[in-house]
């Protein structure tokens, strides 16, 4: 199959979603609402592992969630008590079923089923040392280097085995795994990924985010902590801390567009976040405007946030036609171009002759940015400011999130006024760092530390090393040309 890669980087970025629930006699079903719930995390290709006892039965498709896991001849062959399932999101890498998740291994103490989201920034290295060794990759992906880790590690247990891969691997990474017996969930030391857990009756959840826990009527119980591994078995919970300590930092782009905004995440409401980011951009950059818009969908939180710190009237300016994915998981330039297009429309009755606030969430290559505002223009607007709900997106994110080379990245080629120019705004203005960190509740970025946020994509302070990157090691070189 012949894709134009759309970030001219090799290396595979996943942001996905991942789901587990133990001991319950429709693990399938409800890991399917789950995933439903997680869409928004990755809408390449999902997969759900269920273990009966004595099999694990595993489907993995590409494309949505309904689309693949709601069939009844589906769901009821994925038969078992417990039931991982994973929503992924690779814009680069093949996109081929072999790249699926959950990953399955046959190892000597069992079987294991994995799903993974985040990215490991030490993998080329790892997996050169394995090949090198023996082990024989299936995918291009790097979380089956973890599944090498575990299946060529000397120590007894499953459990120990995957501890001994994971104080191997650096990056970012919320994991969870099905065992015979148990399943397991785990979050990388500086807790960059989100991972929740929640209860149904006295069945067992874990998620990405607290909207798949709303979606098949479980309660919230806690967030995993940042370094924390729990295994969920016949006896209950039992949690261990097998990682070194490490500072606490969760990726801040999940409150700003990442996560759902009905989800609560790190004891923070997304929706709430987004408003307050929003109020702080008012404050920090006012302008006399008759009415606020936002670009939907991403920015309305930030937008109506805006809009009441600055008293200025909120008003739905631009439509979205639902039936388009996100802009950026379109898989070439051409296509991503056209579907801003298809995707927004402007509402012409409450813009003409009016001066419009635009609120975004962020600019990454300033595409939609441009787009939108000439038909704000189009639509007769007098004046056009732009109003961006995150600081400049100045460096690319080796986390997990799909930000592109730092050369595409807008902010990392041109100041604020040549961004203005290039857009097309009478004017533009991101909410600053410690603004942002105002909004979480900080009184600054400096004053956060323990309890601080991943900020690297607007500091270029990366938390965790970056191996692969600093090796100069780029792809997952792959000999295999396979069809989708
Ligand atoms: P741009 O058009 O400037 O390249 O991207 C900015 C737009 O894409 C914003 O409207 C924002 O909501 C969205 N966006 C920002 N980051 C991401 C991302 O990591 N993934 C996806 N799918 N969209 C993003
Ligand atoms: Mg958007």
């Amino acid at each position: 199959m012949l894709t134009t890669n759309p970030f001219d980087d090799d290396t595979l970025h996943e942001e996905c979603g991942v789901f587990a629930i133990y001991g319950h006699a429709e693990a399938a079903a409800l890991t399917a609402l789950g995933l439903h719930a997680l869409q928004h995390r990755g809408q390449e290709a999902a997969g759900i592992a269920a273990f009966d006892g004595k099999t694990f039965n595993v489907q993995r498709a590409l494309g949505h969630v309904g689309d693949n896991f709601s069939s009844q001849e589906v769901i009821g062959r994925l038969k078992g008590h417990a039931a991982i399932g994973h929503t992924r999101y690779a814009t680069t890498g093949d996109v081929v079923l072999r790249n699926v998740q959950p990953l399955f291994a046959e190892l000597s103490v069992g079987g294991f089923a994995l799903a993974h989201n985040g990215n490991l920034t030490n993998n080329q290295k790892l997996r050169r040392r394995l090949v090198e060794r023996g082990s024989i990759f299936q995918s291009t992906t790097d979380t089956e280097v973890v599944v090498h880790l575990i299946a060529t590690s000397l120590n007894n247990t499953v459990v120990d085995r995957m501890i001994d891969a994971l104080r191997q691997v650096e990056g970012a990474y919320s994991c969870v795994a099905m065992l015979d017996d148990a399943i397991i969930g785990v979050r990388d030391p500086n807790g960059v990924r989100p991972l929740c857990l929640g209860k149904l009756g006295d069945v067992y959840i874990l998620a990405s985010e607290t909207c798949a826990l709303d979606i098949i009527g479980a309660d919230f119980v806690r967030d995993i902590e940042p370094g924390e591994l729990v295994i969920i078995d016949k006896d209950g919970l039992h949690s261990r801390h097998p990682f070194p300590r490490a500072q606490r930092r969760f990726c801040i782009f999940e409150h700003i567009y990442f996560a759902r905004p009905d989800s609560v995440v790190e004891g923070t409401s997304v929706y709430e976040a987004r408003k307050h980011i929003g109020a702080e951009l008012a404050r920090e950059s006012h302008v006399d405007a008759d009415i606020v818009i936002p670009v939907p969908d991403s920015g309305v939180p930030a937008a109506l946030g805006y809009a009441n710190e600055a008293g200025i009237p909120f008003e739905l300016g631009i439509i979205r036609n639902h039936y388009v994915g996100r802009t950026f998981i379109e898989p070439t330039d051409q296509i991503r171009h056209l579907g801003v297009r298809l995707k927004h429309n402007a509402n012409r009755a409450n813009i003409a002759g009016k001066r419009v606030i635009l609120v975004d969430d962020s600019i990454v290559r300033g595409t939609t940015s441009v787009k939108i505002v000439a038909m704000m223009r189009a639509a007769g607007a007098r004046e056009v400011h732009m109003r961006i709900a995150s600081p400049p997106t100045t460096h690319s994110c080796f986390y997990g999130v799909n930000t592109p080379e730092r050369n595409k990245l807008l902010a990392a080629q041109m100041d604020i006024e040549e961004m203005n120019d290039f857009i097309g705004s009478d004017s533009l203005a991101f909410v600053s760092i410690d603004g942002l960190y105002r909004a979480m509740g900080k009184r600054s970025r400096n004053t956060s530390d323990d309890q601080g946020y991943c900020d690297a994509c607007f500091t270029g302070d990366y938390p965790i090393s970056l191996t692969d990157h600093d090796n100069g090691s780029g792809a997952t070189v792959s000999r295999l040309a396979e069809s989708a």
